[in-house]
């Protein structure tokens, strides 16, 4: 007889709770001191997360000793893994000679040159803590440089959490949501139909070439190159957000393609798993905050290229060569076909579906309550991924590793579904 979906979550949910005892107890703690125990909405999941004590190359253990495969790598910031020694020998040696100054450092020029020789449209950048603040930046940048005011994201975006890109709209005045318009995705016609008598008004196209919150989405090429032809010819600025698909290849997709943003910006992988991100672009854009400049658009930031989080970010860049990609990449599709094969034996494959693009995939069951179950599944299992269903391989994982992560999905994903495998 088949079980109630609700039985079946309350089963899971009580196996979880039975092996993280001791986050439990740290979770009602925080109850107290941080609005629902969190600090962070994306890190939350019922009935609370993990607490996480230590983590190490492809794996992070939880205050309760449960070891875990990390496909999170925080967000996919982490693409070396947790700990690794040329990015903590970079940090420890930065450390020592001190955190942060009201001043610049040769690192910060060092990180800058790296992402100028791997991004040829990034003639200039600029460091900021997050990729929220980049964002920001990166528009008001496109709207001082065109002296215009609408900018257009796409439907299901995700730029980061201020004002002009965040998805909910409470607490945000209506008239800034008015210089926001929201575009079709992979549709020219739409994007077209949308501007239509507002092209001369808007300053910025932002896109992710891989959409990651929204559901992991690549862009088709062929939709790219419309967006860089359309923006041209309008006088739009075109802002790739590079944040995630920056670790799919060395230029990250605009590299992969060929395709010359106006401005990127960058996030996660380039702090080398500490806060920092930056935007950049075209000469002529950037130099808007040349402070020399009498008209400089200001940009201050106590711990804007922040030296401890430049040496992470140097050091993990440089440790990214060529077959590190292609490693990355492998797993990536190993994963892919791994998870679609057992799928299909279980016969599973109508239900349990799988994107990926390099080292980014998701797995997903299609609703999100289904996704919930999954992602706790697979947390009981010792594989960590996003409660979406998102992951991120990272250099230090395997193809045993991988292959355990697909054996894990089918299995799970069959249980969930009161199917035998
Ligand atoms: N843009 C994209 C594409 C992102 O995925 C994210 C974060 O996940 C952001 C912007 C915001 O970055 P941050 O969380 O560093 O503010």
């Amino acid at each position: 007889m088949a079980i109630e979906a609700g039985t079946r979550r309350d089963q899971l949910v009580e196996r979880y709770r039975a092996r993280t005892r001791r986050s439990g107890e740290l979770f009602e703690r925080a109850m107290a001191a941080l609005p629902g125990g969190s600090t962070r909405t994306t890190v939350f999941a019922p009935p609370y997360p993990p607490y996480v004590e230590a983590g190490s190359a492809a794996r992070v253990r939880d205050v309760d000793g449960n070891e875990y495969l990390d496909l999170l790598n925080n967000y996919t910031s982490l693409i070396l893994g947790h700990a690794h020694p040329a990015v903590t020998a970079a940090v420890e040696r930065q450390l020592r000679r001190g955190s942060a100054f009201a001043a610049p450092t040769e690192t910060e020029i060092a990180l800058a040159e790296e992402i100028r020789s791997r991004l040829p449209s990034v003639e200039l950048l600029r460091f900021t803590n997050s990729g929220t603040e980049a964002t920001m930046l990166a528009l008001r940048a496109a709207r001082a440089a065109t002296g215009r005011d609408l900018v257009a994201r796409f439907e299901r975006s995700y730029h980061g959490t201020h004002d002009q890109v965040s998805g909910d709209r409470r607490g945000i005045p209506a008239a800034v949501g008015a210089l926001i318009l929201d575009l079709p995705w992979n549709d020219p016609d739409g994007i077209e139909r949308t501007l239509a008598g507002r092209e001369a008004e808007t300053a910025a196209i932002i896109v992710e070439p891989i959409q990651g919150a929204g559901g992991l989405r690549p862009a088709e090429p062929a939709f790219l190159r419309f967006l860089r032809e359309y923006t041209a010819a309008q006088g739009i600025l075109l802002v790739f957000d590079e944040i995630i698909s920056f670790r799919v290849a060395p230029g990250g997709v605009q590299g992969r393609f060929g395709i010359r943003p106006d401005v990127t910006t960058l996030g996660k992988i380039i702090g080398g798993g500490h806060p920092l991100a930056a935007f950049g672009g075209s000469a002529e854009v950037m130099d808007r905050f040349d402070a020399r400049r009498p008209d400089a658009l200001p940009h201050g930031g106590t711990f804007n290229g922040h030296p401890i989080a430049a040496a992470a970010g140097l050091a993990t860049l440089r440790e990214l060569t060529p077959a590190a990609y292609a490693h990355l990449a492998a797993l990536g599709s190993r994963l892919a076909q791994g998870v679609r094969a057992r799928a299909a034996a279980a016969g599973l494959d109508d239900r349990l579906a799988v994107t990926q693009d390099a080292s980014l995939f998701e797995v997903s069951l299609g609703d999100v309550d289904a996704n919930r179950d999954l992602f706790l599944g697979l947390l009981i299992e010792g594989f960590w991924v996003a409660p979406r269903g998102m992951g991120a391989i990272s250099t230090p994982m395997t193809e045993s590793d991988v292959d355990a992560v697909a054996d894990a999905a089918v299995r799970v994903a069959a249980s969930i579904l009161e199917r035998t495998v």
